[in-house]
């Protein structure tokens, strides 16, 4: 396993966020955390990057136990999250919000990595002076993107990714995170979206108020007679 998570609790005072998830992701997976909204798939994002404070368990990288590792220690150690909401610093450029993805870095790779990434996406490439405010919903999660590939993951957790984004932007989103698959990138997928989460994914884990309530192969949640009932009437399908 790449990532393995044990036990996990979460709390923000009375409120149990996360409780006692366990699971795993191989090196070479895409799993997908479903659930609707305030089962606790952000806290569970922000606690394994170590954005929030974990009350319990312990999170194995690599083999490594990061439970107590500051955010930038895990960023160094090739763990990067894309935060919900993107969180583009818009008072900065295209340039040096991608910089940013790079600042656990002491290699010499960053500005050849940085062509790579204006390659990928050449809509960022010629803004890369501009403020990012002028960016697109669709270009700021590229840029999202793009800055946590600076880190060069080998585990990539995205929060709900597709949020906002027009159908056709979603489609080349999913492209996307299959195409860094493909590259060889491990990759834990919030999404809100069940459907294509699904289709990407090899597994699937849902989650309802903290808890992990179903588990499994990705076919097999897409055929989850309960699953379908509790998700697949969202307005994403
Ligand atoms: P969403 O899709 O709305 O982001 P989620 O599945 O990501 O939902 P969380 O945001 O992790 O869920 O929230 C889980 C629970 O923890 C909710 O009851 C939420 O109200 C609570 N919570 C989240 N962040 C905080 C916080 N900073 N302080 C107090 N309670 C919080």
């Amino acid at each position: 396993m790449l990532l393995e998570v044990e036990n996990l609790d979460v709390r923000y005072g009375r409120t149990h966020a996360v409780q006692s998830l366990t699971f795993g992701v191989e090196p070479d997976e895409i799993v997908t955390v479903l659930g609707s909204n305030g089962a606790g798939k952000t806290s569970l994002l922000r606690a394994l990057q170590g954005l929030t404070p974990i009350a319990g368990g312990r999170v194995i990288f690599a083999g490594e136990d990061l439970t107590r590792l500051t955010p930038p220690q895990r960023l160094k150690r090739r763990l990067a999250l894309v935060p919900e909401g993107r969180q583009i610093a818009i008072s900065l450029s295209v340039h040096e919000n991608l910089l940013m993805g790079a600042y656990c870095r002491d290699d010499g790779d960053v500005s050849r990595d940085i062509d790579a990434i204006y390659q990928r996406f050449p809509n960022l490439g010629s803004r890369r002076d501009m403020s990012a405010s002028v960016l697109s919903g669709g270009e700021q999660q590229m840029l999202a993107i793009g800055r946590a590939l600076l880190a060069r993951p080998r585990l990539m957790m995205l929060d709900e990714p597709s949020l906002g984004l027009s159908p056709l932007l979603v489609e080349r989103l999913f492209g996307l995170i299959v195409d860094l698959h493909r590259d060889g990138l491990a990759i834990l997928l919030v999404e809100q979206n069940t459907r294509m989460a699904l289709e990407v994914a090899a597994r699937g884990i849902v989650m309802e108020l903290g808890r992990a309530v179903l588990e499994g192969p990705a076919a097999g949640l897409r055929d989850n007679e309960r699953l379908a009932a509790a998700y697949f009437g969202d307005a994403h399908t």
